[in-house]
């Protein structure tokens, strides 16, 4: 298949990284400067040389990358307790009680999750565990898409959040039931199932973890209930000023057997949508009106965009690379990557398998084997720039979340979440669900992660086989 060319909106900053910095912000870089040196130099007296105190690690002469600030050099950036405490172009080593040499490696903002599905044991089958999916892929933040609601939001602060080395975050399902198995039992998920004032309260009580408020505007829905359940949500999401997250693409069957263009989908739902609003699976495979059956993106997509809604490609089962080429050959760069792993699409629960499916298939199979850093080099493949796609799951995966000012980026001073990746270079082949494959020659891969400073282990059996590190 041939590669589409990248989309001409998008907007690439040249990368003219040391001027930036000390451009933009004179008095920080300089205050940086004196800040790396007083706690961790040497101080002299009486003719003897201290060592005062020192960072705990220095990552040494790895590519470091930071989009939020036009950062793209390489430098030594160093950690003291769990802050990142300087970024230039030489620490020296003693200053240090660690180093570690990253050489050729990208040092990058710990990566940021938009769609995990991560509330384990709850949501039966579909929910994985948090730091399998977060730090031990090499992936600091994830957020879960749905998975808790008003009834469950305290579970998923005690038995996910806290416990979790990944920080934790969601936006909470619009239904009472919550992503249950999945969404699995469509009369769940109908207005009946939706209670505005409940969830308001749920999210007002929980405004630390909840990022805003999962949806679905799909076809099987629309039979029954049309766009009844995206109203409410909106209504959610106006009186907590939060942003809605809609998923596309068939889940349910059509009630009694209903023909219905997906088209109407969208029709209906693009004028509900506000500013900072999400729409998810663009690239899916499955009907759902954002293509048209012979390949016409629908026409309110293009408002939606202008209006300051924003795509995530929502991986998961859905990512096909015919439909990703159709999108971005019309011009459209989602904003967000967004791996949606889930226990349906990994392989931990078998095709048929599970007690929510009896002997049934599941929808949402998937295979081969994939993770956030898998969608980082089919984007790649696909012709997108690197600078856009490390902004994919960093600065604009925190913006997305409204959390720009707490990770997504490296600044001084900011808690020390930092995923150092390899791009590896080699003759390799990626597969969609579909079967159709494209060939590549990089392939992003997990190094190191840390989480507030401390070194995470990167044995994460989600990990594709290749993407791991020997140990
Ligand atoms: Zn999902």
């Amino acid at each position: 298949m041939t590669v589409p060319k990248p989309s001409g909106k998008l907007k690439t900053r040249p990368s003219k990284p040391a001027l930036r910095l000390r451009a933009r912000a004179p008095a920080r870089a300089a205050s940086r400067k004196t800040k790396a040196r007083k706690p961790a130099g040497r101080a002299r007296s009486a003719g003897t040389v201290h060592v005062l105190s020192r960072f705990d690690l220095v990552l040494k002469n790895g590519r470091v990358v930071d989009p939020a600030n036009g950062l793209d050099g390489v430098r030594d950036l160093a950690i003291k307790d769990g802050k990142i405490a300087a970024i230039a172009t030489k620490i020296p080593a003693d200053r240090a009680k660690k180093t570690r040499d990253v050489s050729g490696l990208l040092v990058l903002p710990g990566l940021v999750d938009t769609h995990g599905h991560i509330f384990e044991y709850i949501s039966g089958d579909f929910g994985l565990n948090a730091d399998e999916v977060g730090v031990h892929s090499g992936v600091t933040t994830v957020c879960d898409q749905g998975g808790p609601s008003a009834l469950t939001i305290n579970g998923f602060r005690k038995f996910i959040v806290e416990p979790s080395a990944t920080n934790v975050k969601c936006f909470i399902s619009a239904y009472l039931a919550g992503g249950l198995h999945g969404h699995r039992y469509v009369q769940l998920y109908g207005p009946s199932g939706v209670n505005v004032d409940a969830t308001v309260n749920a999210a007002q009580k929980n405004r630390d973890i909840v990022r805003g408020i999962k949806v679905h505007a799909e076809v099987g829905g629309y039979t029954r209930w049309r766009l009844e359940v995206i109203k409410l949500a909106k209504e959610i999401s106006r009186r907590l000023d939060l942003p809605i997250y809609i998923h596309l693409g068939r889940m349910w069957p059509n009630v009694d057997e209903k023909d219905v263009d997906p088209g109407l989908v969208i029709d209906e739902l693009v004028p509900l949508l506000d500013k900072g609003d999400i729409i998810a699976h663009p690239f899916t495979h499955r009907p759902a009106g954002f293509v048209s059956a012979s390949g016409e993106i629908h026409p309110l997509i293009f408002k939606a965009l202008e209006r300051g809604v924003r795509l995530d490609v929502g991986h998961g089962s859905h990512f096909s690379f015919q439909a990703a080429q159709i999108v971005l050959k019309a011009g459209i760069v989602p904003f967000t990557l967004g791996s949606d792993l889930h226990g349906n699409n990994v392989g931990k629960v078998r095709v048929g398998e599970g007690p929510a499916y009896g002997g049934e298939t599941s929808p949402f199979a998937y295979s081969p084997t994939f993770s956030l850093y898998t969608g980082m080099s089919e984007m790649l493949a696909l012709g997108l720039p690197e600078a856009h796609v490390l902004k994919m799951v960093t600065s604009n995966a925190a913006e997305l979340l409204g959390m720009a000012g707490e990770v997504g980026s490296l600044g001084v001073g900011r808690t020390a979440d930092i995923s150092v990746v390899e791009i590896r270079k080699g003759k390799f082949t990626l597969t969609d669900r579909s079967n159709v494959s494209v060939k590549t020659d990089k392939l992003f891969r997990p190094v190191l992660a840390l989480r507030r400073g401390v070194e995470m282990t990167l044995g994460s059996p989600l990990l594709p086989e290749r993407e791991r590190v020997a140990a």
